[in-house]
């Protein structure tokens, strides 16, 4: 940050919305880590920990995991030296007792969120979203087979590592987490909106046009 306080950022949307795409470029671009509980979950269920293995349970449904675990899970992750300047949060809060449980955590912290970005996007664009959705097992670049699509196929473009489809962006679990976003996560657009917090960002432009919407909302908010 320009003040030198620190910087947490929200990024807003449903599933397909472009939120890792964009958060893995503004954390490359600024040095200040991308927090995405969706990749926390995914790593700890690559290495079968007791936290991955509880949390399968509800994403292969497509259900989201426990308040109580994610919550606390967050909180340790921003607890890191890395986010001392700030960190770019992707896929949470989820909920409203999330969204109530950071504004506690960044209290804490003696920071609060300037503004939430809401990466707005039709349902029908979402569900092509995911189903085209291929993401790499090494580094966790995200591409879409036409809308992003790696160089050469199955393999990605920055560290040659293999191509895969997560299991939950199958149609039958796509449309039920697109169905708990709706009931669980869309209230938070209110819930910003009424704090004075949210902006929308036109989401289905070009990855490059909504990075700079999103830049342009930033810097607006006095933000690096
Ligand atoms: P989210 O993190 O919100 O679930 P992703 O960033 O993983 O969404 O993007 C979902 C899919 O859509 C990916 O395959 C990605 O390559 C593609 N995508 C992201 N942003 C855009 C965009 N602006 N236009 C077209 N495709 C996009
Ligand atoms: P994502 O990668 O953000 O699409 O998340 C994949 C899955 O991880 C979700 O469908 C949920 O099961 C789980 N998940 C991710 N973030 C959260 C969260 N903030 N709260 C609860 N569950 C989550």
């Amino acid at each position: 940050m320009d003040d030198g306080s620190p910087l947490f950022l929200v990024l807003l949307g449903a599933p397909g919305a472009g939120k890792g795409t964009q958060a893995r470029m503004l954390s490359e671009k600024w040095g200040i880590p991308q927090v995405s509980t969706g990749d926390i979950f995914r790593g700890n269920l690559e290495s079968e920990t007791e936290l991955g293995l509880l949390a399968k349970q509800y994403m292969e449904k497509g259900e989201l995991v426990p308040d109580e675990v994610t919550i606390g899970m967050v909180q340790e992750r921003l607890s890191h030296s890395d986010c001392a300047r700030g960190a770019i949060l992707d896929g949470f809060p989820r909920n409203i007792p999330q969204a109530r449980a950071l504004d506690d955590i960044l209290k804490e912290k003696g920071t609060s969120l300037r503004f939430v970005p809401y990466i707005k996007v039709s349902d029908e664009v979402l569900l092509a979203r995911l189903s085209g959705r291929w993401i790499c097992r090494q580094c966790g670049a995200v591409y879409h087979m036409l809308y992003n699509p790696p160089k050469v196929p199955g393999k990605c473009d920055i560290c040659g590592g293999e191509l895969y489809q997560r299991p939950d962006d199958r149609p039958e679990v796509a449309k039920n987490r697109l169905k708990v976003y709706f009931e669980q996560t869309a209230p938070l657009i209110e819930y910003y909106r009424q704090r004075g917090l949210l902006v929308e960002i036109d989401g289905e432009q070009e990855i490059e046009g909504v990075q700079v919407a999103l830049e342009a909302a930033i810097k607006s908010h006095d933000c690096p």
